[in-house]
């Protein structure tokens, strides 16, 4: 599956201990994230992410449009929501295009974890007859 991961900047620590819980099953994917998400991931968990632009230079409209052609399978976006004022115009966008495809999406934790355990019991297979991919090896 295509994984992207997005993690405000309140959140990134949220995403580093996510990610280092759930490595074993996301060394199985192929991770996408925005540019400092992806950053203080391949740090902290030596996991292998594709790193697209910051999200303030582009990032989250590089994730966008991957969505937008139903490549990605699962989107993991821990937003800040103190700061809702300045993020929600990231948010919303994406939101939208993955109920355009009917791509999961979590915005916090706890939807998180479910989505993940789903992942790992099949419950997602049916996106590799949506989006047909490459095994990893040929990313
Ligand atoms: P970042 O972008 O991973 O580059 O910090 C995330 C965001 O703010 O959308």
């Amino acid at each position: 599956m295509n994984i992207a991961l997005i993690a405000h900047d309140k959140k990134k620590e949220l995403m580093i201990q996510f990610c280092i819980a759930y490595k074993g099953i996301l060394q199985d994917h192929v991770l996408y994230a925005t540019g400092t998400t992806g950053k203080v991931i391949i740090e902290n968990t030596g996991l292998d992410v594709y790193r697209f632009l910051s999200g303030p230079q582009g990032g989250d409209q590089q994730i966008g449009a991957r969505i937008a052609y139903n490549e990605i399978d699962l989107v993991l976006f821990f937003r800040d929501p103190l700061n809702a004022e300045s993020y929600e115009p990231d948010v919303f966008p994406l939101l939208r295009l993955c109920d355009m495809h009917n791509i999961p999406i979590a915005t916090n934790l706890a939807t998180a974890e479910v989505l993940i355990q789903g992942l790992k019991r099949g419950d997602l297979d049916w996106r590799d007859v949506v989006n047909p991919k490459k095994k990893k090896e040929q990313k």
